[in-house]
Parts: structure tokens; sequence; C-alpha cells
């Protein structure tokens, strides 16, 4: 008998090597900046930035999608999706340490 199954877990084991870019990630944004305590207006203003980043490279395949650069928007959405959840990331983590 499978005690305390939870299908979610199942789900975010299998993602464990996405969840992983992005914890990459964050270490590399670490390793550049350190360790940052903003207000939210701050927070505002880098979360805008990644999610403009992320979609201009939407908005640039939209527009341009022939064949040969198509590989290379999908890893550039990807790299952008990556940092915007890391810095998501940064956000909740700074929020959970009681500094923000
Ligand atoms: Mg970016």
């Amino acid at each position: 008998m499978i005690q305390d199954y939870n299908p979610t877990d199942a789900w975010v084991d299998s993602r464990e090597s996405t969840i992983g870019l992005v914890r990459e990630e964050r270490r590399r944004q670490l390793a550049k900046w350190g360790e940052r305590t903003y207000d939210d207006g701050t927070w505002v203003k880098v979360i805008a930035e990644e999610f403009g980043e992320l979609a201009q490279e939407m908005l640039t395949i939209q527009f341009d999608s022939r064949p040969e650069k198509i590989a290379e928007s999908i890893e550039n959405r990807k790299k952008e999706a990556i940092q915007l959840a890391a810095v998501c990331l940064a956000y909740v983590q700074q929020l959970e340490s009681g500094s923000a």
C-alpha cells in the first residue's frame, strides 16, 4: 500500500530538472549581485524588467518565425522565463525572511 501518495509530488518530481534550472539561475544571480533587500516598489521594477525581456522574446518570434529562428527563440524564451522565475523566487525568499 502506498501511503501519503500525492500525485502532485509525482508532477513536481518529474520537473526537478526544470526546477534545477531556476535554482542554478538563482545561484548565478546571487554570485553576480549578492543578497539584496528591496522594497516592493523596487521588486516590481526588477520583476517587470525580467517579464519585459520575456515579452520581447515572445514578440520577436511572433513577427519573425523563420524556421532557423524558432530553436533560438525557444532557448531565449526559456532563458528569460527562468530568469523571471528566479527573481520571483528571490522575492518570495525575502518575504519569508521577514526582511521585507
Ligand atoms: Mg532576463
